[in-house]
């Protein structure tokens, strides 16, 4: 059974009807799910059984410290874009040792501390970086393990926006550079070469591009070994897709089995980066309508969730289901969009769903665990939505809603 289920036409989240979270802790929310986070972390993590191997949970896609916690404890790794995620992991009790370090843009300061707590890895993505890595590490008398973010050109499939591992992306450097680039990172005195990352795009809903994606990246691995360089892991990235919709991402099992077969035999640590994956279909939002407005060509269902909850929507137009927490089939179906209060025409979290709703009506925008809150912002002088954890009957608050007096608490006034 899913963690999200109706039952006698009331939704829950495991053990707890909605409408019970909503009365307690207000709205809008994120909700998870704890049995779900679970479930898909052993679920992914299973699927990499034929190999050695580590997960890297990416923290951008929900970088909360009960989530980071959860994933810890159950032996994951992180994946970290930034100095503040690097800090996240260590508040929730990760091992430094199991962050790789990844993002185009690491300032000294990052570099610094991620090399003072002792990260397994700096994915690195540009031959700068490469350098700045050398100086840094020769300054405090270390030496920084790093792998090389190449760009294996592969089409995603995917959204432009979340599409990666393109040529004409910032991400990575190009394939035809990385040799030259290793050689180069092989002889600066203060960096250990001990492995090599892809990550292609998010979002992926087909099985063929991280195969592609993989087997550049083993032949590349295998030049390196040739000449003298041996990697310690290979890190395929993260990228795989779940159902918002109707979409058919491969199967945990098929994309763990296509990748360890792929690996079969050989010497290297295999890496993974999954985010979405993970956490996507493990959280809800829960809005409440505030008002419908029937116009002339088309009614709004307007919620008190909006683009700064959930950006998706207006960014991406990416699809999310919106699910009725209390089914009254005595209402009469009518299509809406369902908007926020934002003053923006993009401030909508679904469009045309058929919905039988009235006012003060509860909704959950499914699928929103993943570059839900972690994308969210103070847009409108919007305090930020409660989060809360459901373990089996209980609720944990995991992020209080914050308040405008914290909104406005570093802001000054001019001097009189
Ligand atoms: C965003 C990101 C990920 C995670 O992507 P998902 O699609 O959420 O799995 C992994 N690695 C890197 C380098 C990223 O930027």
């Amino acid at each position: 059974m899913s963690a999200f289920h109706y039952r006698n036409g009331v939704l829950y989240a495991e053990e707890v009807p909605l409408p019970e979270i909503a009365g307690r802790f207000g709205t809008p929310c994120f909700v998870y799910s704890r049995a779900a986070l679970t479930a898909a972390y052993r679920a992914f993590d299973g699927a990499l059984a034929g190999h050695p191997h580590l997960v890297c949970y990416a923290v951008k896609a929900n970088s909360n410290l009960a989530v980071l916690d959860l994933f810890a404890r159950l032996g994951s790794g992180f994946d970290i874009v930034s100095g503040g995620e690097l800090k996240r992991v260590l508040a929730a009790g990760g091992n430094p040792r199991r962050v790789v370090f990844s993002g185009v843009g690491k300032s000294e300061a990052e570099i610094r501390e991620a090399l003072a707590l002792g990260v397994l890895c700096f994915n690195v993505e540009s031959e700068s970086e490469l350098h700045r890595l050398n100086r840094i590490a020769g300054a405090s008398g270390a030496r920084a393990p790093v792998s090389l973010r190449v760009n294996p050109d592969v089409d995603p499939k995917t959204h432009p926006y979340i599409a990666t591992g393109l040529k004409e992306n910032k991400f990575g450097v190009p394939f035809a550079d990385a040799l030259p680039l290793y050689r180069e990172a092989h002889r600066l005195p203060h960096l250990d070469v001990v492995g090599i990352d892809c990550h292609i795009g998010s979002q992926l809903t087909e099985l063929e591009p991280f195969v592609e994606a993989a087997r550049k990246v083993l032949d590349l691995t295998d030049r390196l070994a040739s000449e003298g360089i041996h990697l310690a892991h290979i890190d395929l990235g993260g990228g795989l897709g779940i159902r918002y919709r109707d979409e058919q991402p491969p199967p945990v099992e098929e994309y763990g089995r296509a990748l360890t077969r792929l690996m079969h035999g050989r010497p290297e640590l295999l890496l993974l980066e999954p985010g979405r994956a993970l956490v996507g279909n493990a959280g809800i939002l829960l809005t409440r309508v505030e008002y419908l407005k029937h116009g002339e060509t088309k009614n709004f269902a307007v919620v008190d969730a909006a683009m700064n909850d959930l950006m998706r929507p207006s960014l991406y137009d990416a699809y999310h289901d919106v699910l009725p927490v209390v089914l009254d089939t005595a209402l009469k179906p009518s299509l809406y969009d369902v908007v926020g209060p934002v003053c923006e025409s993009g401030d909508f979290l679904a469009r045309n769903r058929e919905l039988r709703v009235t006012e003060g009506d509860l909704l959950a925008i499914g699928s929103a665990g993943a570059y839900g809150m972690s994308m969210s912002s103070n847009y409108n002088t919007r305090p930020r939505a409660a989060e809360l954890m459901v373990d089996c009957d209980r609720v944990h608050v995991i992020r209080e809603r914050e308040t405008i007096e914290q909104l406005i608490a570093l802001e000054k006034r001019l001097p009189a």
